[in-house]
């Protein structure tokens, strides 16, 4: 087995194939945990985790949702909606068995709109993301972490009873021990499966060192679908089942076998997020 930590399987990069593409899932036995952005993704979240038995759903309100921003991912591009944490529209929603995390939220400067300050935008995401700490936590529910260049920030405001993960972890290790020290799990993509950049290998040799030195208890693996494919289907759009990918590769890091690093990450995940079975 397999858990796909964090994915996006309601998006519409596979509102063509979806089904296809949980077949494939569910062929590699691998549960998804897809990870709701907004009120309308979280919403779709929760429709797939209600249909498929192997499919869980993380509801809440990315940080790069609330102010219109221009997003340029990969190949899509998009104006992103405006929106504020609606917090009677979310609990509704995580009124559902298989809501088993609130999230994405955090705090991402990379992604800045024009119009606004730094300190306006710093500002309203900690905000929100607080607010979505405190409904998690009433909920008792886990955090699904986004962060963006904003390691300092984000430590700002954690509260050292948060539970969570910082997904899609690719900072260096003396910010990995801080989110340890706090009892964060971190997340490692297919970013891990890249090779160097020759100009600047300097960030990949980073990851790795975290990977190694990150104890194998806190480690989830997930592939951020429809983003970020592995090496092996660089280029393509990435899928869930592609998670295997990243345990390979964690195993090859940790010189374990790549059941071993199956098995670890499917506990690591079961204890995080109670709610999967
Ligand atoms: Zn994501």
């Amino acid at each position: 087995m397999l858990i796909d930590s964090h994915c996006h399987i309601q998006f519409n990069a596979y509102k063509d194939d979806y089904d296809e593409v949980i077949k494939r899932c569910i062929e590699k036995n691998t549960i998804l945990n897809t990870v709701g952005t907004q009120k309308e993704t979280s919403k779709k979240a929760v429709d797939f985790a209600e249909k498929y038995d192997n499919i869980y759903a993380t509801i809440g309100l990315h940080p790069i949702h609330l102010f219109p921003t221009h997003v340029d991912e990969e190949e899509s591009s998009f104006i992103s909606r405006e929106e504020d944490f609606d917090e009677e529209y979310y609990g509704e929603l995580a009124k559902s068995e298989k809501v088993i995390a609130v999230g994405e939220c955090g705090i991402d400067l990379f992604h800045l709109p024009k119009d606004k300050s730094l300190e306006e935008v710093l500002k309203k995401q900690k905000e929100i993301f607080i607010k979505q700490a405190d409904f998690a936590k009433k909920h008792n529910l886990p955090l699904v972490i986004h962060v963006r260049d904003a390691y300092k920030e984000i430590l700002e405001v954690l509260d050292p009873e948060t539970k969570g993960v910082v997904h899609c972890y690719t900072g260096n290790w003396q910010n990995a021990q801080k989110f340890l020290d706090l009892g964060l799990y971190l997340g490692f993509t297919g970013i891990a499966t890249f090779p160097a950049k020759k100009t600047s290998p300097k960030p990949q040799e980073q990851l790795l060192e975290v990977i190694k030195n990150c104890p194998l208890d806190r480690i989830l693996i997930e592939t951020d679908a429809p983003y970020l494919a592995p090496q092996k289907y660089r280029g393509e759009r990435c899928e869930p089942w592609m998670v295997e990918e990243v345990a390979k590769k964690i195993a090859e890091i940790k010189v374990l076998t790549e059941e071993e690093v199956r098995d670890v990450t499917v506990e690591n995940a079961k204890r995080l997020f109670t709610k999967i079975i």
